[in-house]
């Protein structure tokens, strides 16, 4: 198939120069500084094995698909993050939302090459034709740590600036937010996928592949039966003398755990510092508490056994 033949070949060719502007970065808010020497093209091949020795398991590599800029949303909604059914009530999420008004513009998160750009109303990206509405899918040039091309899809979009079959820079302009397709009310609905793009079975973890805000790290962890089966669905909170967050283990057999972390949640965008991160039982007795201390630019693993 045609389709396929893009992506196969964006492998193997570096990005050629496009004609959309790279998206700057407002001065309060800055790019992970780590980032920008992970991926320096320059250099790229000795510096990621250099990144893979020390941190063998991080791949924050790819930018936020929003500018970082104060008005707008450029972190994943919490309400609704990977791997939620919001809490029994809507479909499994393969991805995170970018929640922003119409018309935002919408960045590569990485150079590669488009490998569709258009409506999936004949082309099925998703559960069903039409699903995405309006959609861009890149396939990048890298791979994910367990060796399968890497793959981002923004949908929903209002309007899309790019081409199938054209390479794309790192942050080029891909199009702007809408709600085209399976939406409630404009977001940009943003996934990772490994190994094939029309894949929407092969979906990973978005916030385990978004670069960190400034001396933020983020906390990833796996929570278990005392056999070691996933618990489903299971609500924990993470919280510090400055915030308080909610999130809920993966829901689903269709939402993929990281090979390398094997992760069942995820909590992102935290500030480097001491958090308490507690489990509830059903009956609401406690289940599980520890005091855990984030690393800016780290992820922290959190194994976690309940028994009920
Ligand atoms: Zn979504």
């Amino acid at each position: 198939m045609a389709l396929a033949i893009f992506w196969l070949a964006g492998l193997s060719q570096s990005a050629a120069q496009s004609e959309t502007a790279t998206p700057s970065v407002s001065e309060t808010i800055q790019q992970n500084p780590n980032r920008t020497d992970a991926i320096a093209k320059s250099d790229a091949d000795a510096t990621a094995t250099a990144i893979a020795l020390i941190e063998p398991k991080e791949h924050h590599l790819l930018r936020r698909p929003i500018q970082l800029d104060e008005d707008l949303v450029h972190w994943p909604d919490r309400t609704y993050p990977y791997g939620s059914t919001q809490w029994g009530t809507r479909p499994v999420h393969l991805g995170v939302e970018f929640v922003n008004p119409r018309d935002t513009p919408v960045y590569a998160s990485e150079s590669g090459k488009v490998v569709f750009a258009g409506s999936d109303s004949e082309t099925v990206l998703g559960p069903q034709a039409d699903y995405y509405g309006n959609v861009v899918v890149i396939v990048h040039d890298l791979l994910s740590l367990d060796g399968q091309p890497v793959f981002t899809l923004y949908g929903h979009l209002e309007r899309i600036n790019v081409s199938t079959g054209q390479a794309v820079e790192d942050g080029a302009l891909l199009g702007a937010i809408g709600s085209t397709g399976v939406a409630i009310g404009a977001h940009l609905h943003y996934e990772v996928r490994v190994e094939s793009p029309f894949d929407y079975r092969k979906t990973r973890n978005p916030e385990l592949w978004l670069q960190y805000y400034v001396n933020n790290g983020m906390v990833a962890g796996f929570i278990h039966d005392e056999y070691g089966e996933a618990i489903a669905e299971k609500r924990l909170i993470l919280r510090s003398d400055a915030l308080n967050r909610e999130a809920y283990t993966y829901g689903s057999e269709l939402v993929n755990r990281d090979p390398v972390w094997g992760e069942n949640f995820t909590v992102g965008d935290l500030p480097a510092g001491e958090y308490e991160i507690v489990v509830l039982k059903e009956s609401g007795a406690l289940a599980y508490r520890e005091n855990i201390q984030v690393e800016a630019y780290t992820t922290t693993f959190v194994d976690i056994e309940i028994s009920e």
